[in-house]
């Protein structure tokens, strides 16, 4: 018997409804496979439980979540709660906490589902984007001077360190390596940013020593949003930095048809803590409570966590199973289709059961 425990934090707007979703098809998966045994404990943590709290999680949380092999987390954000303090009380606490430096973010485009560039169908855009997940431009750092007088002055400082950089780099190689077409996008913004962003072009060509059988060029992040528009099969692995790679990756997922397809995985790539999986959408309260939430990116996320506990079989029947179904037209309104989340969520399930 092959047992995991996941802590799953569905938190807030639609976080409940596609986390729910998730554990769905994850069960089914327990029933196509007897050997797999997953077990699943969930925690009420979030903006309802800061406004009783006053804290988005206990302050014993990280100790918690260490025992468990993985924590499947849904999204954070309400409108009745500062983003500083939702992001800040949660979601930041625990990729940091754990260490999870390497944020990767795959996107391609499902078959059923149409995308909105003309230049562009299934198979043209296959990305996996790297996100430099532990420093940079959301290190924290920076204030504010003479706070609300005519001179104010406000910083937000980008911390970049060698070590960082190096692991990050040393990551995305190494992914790019795995892929057949060996190909590694190196983004940064050196030609205006003269300090950092210098020293991780170093470091690139430095770890690409390492890496002689990867193919690898570098973009300036400008440059890169008309490339991943104009060239989107030129492209195949992206490294980035912590903001760079945040907005590229919104951008990818609505190449590739919805953000409600996009997934996340925060991980650990040292393994010494739990990694950490999630949509990378936010909690979308223009939709929360309807029903329609696309949870293909939560199944998604499924996949991937199901990948680092190095269950490769169960992760592709999820693909297989979300594949199917999009190309049905088993869709969310989001993605084109009239199909609501129970429905999507109970077509993957049957797919995955009648393989059992
Ligand atoms: P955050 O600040 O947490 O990133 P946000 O305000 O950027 O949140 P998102 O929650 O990321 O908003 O959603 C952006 C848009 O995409 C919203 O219109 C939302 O309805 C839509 N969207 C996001 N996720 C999904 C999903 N799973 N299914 C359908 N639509 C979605
Ligand atoms: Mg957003």
């Amino acid at each position: 018997m092959r047992h995991y425990a996941i802590a799953a934090i569905p938190a807030d707007g639609i976080g409940p409804e596609v986390i729910s979703a998730g554990i769905e098809v994850l069960k089914a998966l327990t029933r196509q496979d007897p050997q797999l045994k997953l077990t699943f404990e969930t925690f009420d943590w979030g903006s309802d439980y800061y406004k009783q709290h006053g804290v988005m999680m206990p302050e014993t949380g990280l100790q918690t979540l260490k025992n468990f092999d993985a924590i499947y987390f849904g999204a954070v954000g309400a409108p009745d709660v500062p983003d500083h303090i939702t992001l800040w009380g949660l979601r930041l606490p625990i990729c940091q906490g754990f260490d999870q430096y390497a944020n990767v973010r795959p996107t391609k485009i499902l078959p059923g589902i149409t995308p909105p560039l003309r230049n562009c169908g299934p198979g043209d855009l296959d990305w996996v984007i790297v996100r430099e997940n532990s420093e940079g431009e959301y290190s924290g750092n920076g204030g504010r001077a003479h706070r609300g007088l005519p001179e104010e002055v406000g910083t937000e400082v980008a911390i970049f360190t060698r070590v960082g950089v190096t692991r990050i780099m040393r990551y995305a190689f190494r992914l790019a390596q795995s892929r057949p077409r060996k190909l590694l996008t190196v983004v940064t913004k050196s030609n205006a940013q003269r300090h950092g962003m210098v020293m991780w072009d170093e470091i690139a060509a430095e770890v690409a020593q390492e890496f002689p059988d990867v193919s690898w060029d570098k973009m300036l992040v400008d440059a890169m949003t008309h490339r991943m528009t104009l060239h989107p099969q030129s492209l195949d692995t992206i490294v980035a930095t912590n903001l760079h790679a945040d907005i590229l990756s919104d951008l990818a997922g609505a190449l590739a048809g919805s953000l409600g397809v996009a997934p996340t995985a925060n991980i650990d790539p040292e393994r010494r803590f739990p990694s950490m999986f999630e949509p990378i959408h936010g909690s979308a309260f223009d939709i929360t409570g309807k029903g329609i939430a696309n949870p293909v990116a939560s199944f998604w996320t499924a996949a991937q966590m199901l990948e680092h506990l190095g269950e490769h079989d169960a992760a592709a029947l999820i693909m297989e199973g979300v594949e199917s179904v999009c190309v049905r037209g088993i869709l969310t309104p989001d993605v084109g289709g009239t199909a609501n989340t129970a429905e999507v969520t109970r077509a993957v399930v049957a797919f995955i059961e009648a393989k059992a």
